[in-house]
């Protein structure tokens, strides 16, 4: 078998309101497929983490970097393919964007091999340790609104996430450290006391101010406190997790196993949080897993973008071993973004229909069983919101 073309499909749509995180408002949503042609007539699809102008840059990388080099090689040869695009790309990329793009092409590699065997992925891994997975409900997003309104809005919202039938909420700072306080704050008042809930600081704090935020999290009895400083500062979340009692949660702006390794030694990380889509793809995803399990440090995927990426993390939540067991052990969550998402309800024949399922179970979603990622983007889908 050959690969014949690979194609990116970058969608995008304007969201029905304006939504906002610690660094930046948005108004638009975006995904970036990758889909991998053979000459035996075997599709497969990956996704790329990055939006926006990131996903127009990672599409050049993928067609036109990643492409040529790999072009009439066996699809089923993914860790060959992997290695051949990593050490060409080395001295251009040991992290960000050329990593992005390998891991829509990896993904859709891993899709291809188990079309090819009729499996779906987590056999190919070694099989489901879970036939379902708990998920946490993430919005309680940013807005243009005063801290008052804000607040307000976050308690009805974290009520709305926790009737829904997820078994946690993930909610958004990025105000400034006190007013951040106080939208916690109306999130603990709107889950009531016993609920599980998450705070997102997307990586805008110095130490210091991280220090404030977390020792008020502590009291309001927060699960994690997510990305509080910068993912370069090993340091910085080192003093954190020593000094705090919440959990400290990070990773998803990290890649390789080598970002890893160092990320993990430094023994900054509660709970670890690799993006699939970003880090280098499935291949690269299963050795820094055993890099995290090697540290004892559990993991939560970060899951954002298309009903792709969820689908590709699904099949490695189940395949994902428990550490370290028993009767009643620790599981994963699948993030889910309760914010406008077409390209996650829209996007397949068949859809997830998780906010179904989740309401149905009490917060759990089946793995897909079909072979590969098992599902199938639609084309006329990706048509209507493909952007050339
Ligand atoms: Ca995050």
């Amino acid at each position: 078998m050959k690969i014949t073309r690979i194609t990116s499909h970058v969608l995008q749509y304007d969201l029905p309101e304006t939504l906002g995180y610690s660094q930046q408002f948005y108004t638009r949503r975006s995904a970036h497929l990758v889909e991998v042609e053979t000459d035996e007539g075997v599709t497969g699809w990956g996704e790329c983490f990055g939006p926006g102008n990131v996903a127009l840059a990672n599409r050049a990388i993928v067609e036109q970097v990643i492409q040529p080099l790999v072009l009439g090689m066996d699809p089923l040869d993914r860790d060959v393919i992997w290695h051949r695009v990593y050490n060409l790309l080395r001295d251009h990329g040991q992290k960000g964007m050329p990593m992005q793009a390998l891991s829509g092409v990896d993904i859709a590699l891993w899709d291809i091999a188990g079309k090819v065997a009729g499996l779906p992925l987590h056999k190919l891994i070694g099989g489901a340790h879970r036939a379902d997975v708990p998920v946490y409900g993430y919005g309680m997003m940013l807005r243009h609104e005063p801290v008052a309104d804000l607040a307000a809005r976050f308690t009805d919202e974290a009520a709305a996430i926790r009737d829904a039938g997820f078994v946690a909420a993930k909610m958004k700072v990025g105000l400034g450290p006190r007013d951040d306080v106080r939208l916690a704050e109306a999130v603990r008042r709107g889950v009531g006391p016993e609920y599980r809930f998450m705070v997102d600081a997307n990586h805008c704090y110095t130490t210091s101010d991280a220090f404030y935020v977390g020792r008020a999290l502590e009291e309001l009895e927060a699960y994690w406190f997510e990305e509080p400083v910068a993912p370069e500062d090993h340091d910085g979340y080192r003093e954190l997790r020593a000094g705090l009692d919440v959990n400290i949660s990070g990773g998803e702006a990290e890649f390789g196993r080598w970002g890893w390794r160092a990320l993990l030694e430094s023994r900054g990380l509660d709970i670890a949080q690799p993006e699939v889509c970003a880090l280098g793809g499935i291949s690269e995803y299963l050795r820094v897993l055993a890099l995290c399990h090697a540290h004892h440090t559990p993991v939560v995927n970060h899951v954002w973008g298309s009903a792709v990426a969820v689908a590709t993390n699904l099949q490695l939540l189940a395949a994902m071993p428990p550490l370290p067991g028993g009767l009643h052990p620790w599981e994963p969550m699948l993030e889910f973004d309760t914010t406008h998402n077409a390209f996650r309800d829209d996007l397949l024949t068949e859809p997830l229909a998780i906010q179904a399922q989740v309401a149905r179970t009490g917060g759990r979603c089946a793995i897909p069983g079909g072979p590969g990622l098992g599902v199938e983007p639609d084309r006329d889908v990706i048509r209507h919101y493909r952007i050339d």
